[in-house]
């Protein structure tokens, strides 16, 4: 089985478009007049996340930032026999140490290449996420459609106090086209929460826990070889040695299984057929489309980007650098970071209810500020996909 990372076209890394605004003023009054007075569906990227100490992919030029990226295909972890049990090993190993809390962001750049997607279970939603919610709240963005598996548009609304009761309802229109990583399933479909799965790995693997533990404790990162693997052969413990807990439910009815998966989309992996069409619905719903951090290089993506072009909806594109509508006749784009204006936006769109009413305010104090650090790894770009 031959499976391809999605990448952006050769032609348009090469391009030199330069039509895009790229300054802060002329950006924030462009981005207020379009989700002004519209009923705005929303598409968002791991640009969005960056601000939380989330890394994007792909750097400022398109290409992966991280030279050893190197996902796991979904055929791969649910491949039942030995070598996807090696497979599986490796990924919730890394998903083991990746959780401890302060452990977290230091080894996320490490370890990201087994990962596929990244996973912070301590993010925080950032200012772009807070201003997304402000106009959420006050129904200028009807719905979000996110590529992100982090969580954090949900947590924004969660984490705003004076929101309260109408968090639930807002959060119900934010779809994960990707799936997110607070869930986990057995090959069978019995469901479990992230949290409650680390409790088995933890307890079924005490030698790795400590392993994490001491990692955290003397604020080390792991030794890593050339292939981006961490080194473990001088710890005396080996990868076989790592057990993944069989599920609970399939073994009521006697059968033993191993093969656990987050939800998430793998590469090579289809998206369920119910998140497609309710994508391609909120698109149909809408009067406009806003497009955010994203490159649009999967196409599960890019074809919603089609569906509006194809429907003569105003398309709206803020990302920084290259992305694959980059010159498409109706798509304006936008070439600044949405943590620089996002939040003046959701001010000038929301008006003089953003100084009175107590949700918009608190949302508009909200939000870290808290990008990852430089890092070896990613100051030498090349091309993977
Ligand atoms: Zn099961």
């Amino acid at each position: 089985m031959r499976v391809s990372v999605p990448g952006i076209p050769q032609a348009i890394l090469d391009a030199k478009h330069d039509l895009s605004i790229k300054s802060i003023s002329e950006a924030t009054k462009r981005l207020a007049e379009f989700i002004g007075g519209a009923n705005v569906t929303l598409l968002t990227g791991a640009g969005v996340s960056v601000d939380s100490g989330i890394r994007a992919y792909r750097g400022e030029d398109g290409r992966y930032m991280n030279p050893n990226y190197k996902p796991i295909f979904y055929h791969e972890l649910m491949d039942s026999t030995e070598k996807g049990q090696a497979y599986r090993r490796r990924y919730w190993l890394y998903f083991l140490i990746l959780s401890r809390k302060q452990n977290a962001q230091k080894l996320h750049s490490r370890l990201r290449s087994y990962l596929g997607y990244p996973s912070v279970r301590d993010a925080l939603p950032n200012t772009t996420h807070f201003s997304l919610a402000a106009l959420q709240h006050t129904s200028h963005i009807s719905h979000i459609i996110t590529q992100n598996v982090d969580g954090l548009h949900h947590k924004a609304l969660r984490n705003s106090a004076s929101l309260s009761g109408a968090a639930a309802r807002l959060q119900d229109n934010i779809l994960e086209l990707h799936g997110t990583l607070h869930r986990v399933h057995c090959s069978s479909g019995h469901k479990v929460d992230r949290d409650t799965f680390q409790d088995w790995l933890s307890a079924a693997n005490p030698e790795w826990r400590q392993y994490a533990e001491d990692l955290e404790r003397t604020g080390t990162q792991p030794r890593t070889n050339p292939d981006g693997d961490v080194a473990i052969e001088h710890l005396g413990i080996s990868y076989s040695n790592f057990v993944i807990p069989e599920c609970p439910q399939c073994m009521l009815g006697d059968h033993i299984n191993p093969v656990h998966k987050p939800g998430v989309i793998f590469f090579g992996e289809s998206i369920p057929s119910a998140t497609k069409e309710r994508s391609f619905r909120e698109v149909e719903a809408s009067d406009k489309f806003l497009i955010m951090g994203t490159t649009l290089a999967t196409y599960s993506a890019f074809r919603l980007v089609k569906h509006a072009l194809e429907l003569k909806k105003p398309i709206m594109l803020l990302n920084v650098g290259p992305t694959r509508a980059d010159g498409l006749p109706g798509v304006e784009k936008i070439d600044v970071p949405s943590g620089a204006v996002m939040r003046q936006v959701a001010k000038e769109v929301i008006g003089t209810r953003a100084g009175m009413d107590p949700v918009i305010i608190e949302m508009l104090e909200s939000g870290t500020e808290n990008p990852p650090p430089p890092d070896d790894d990613d100051r030498a770009p090349r091309a993977a996909g």
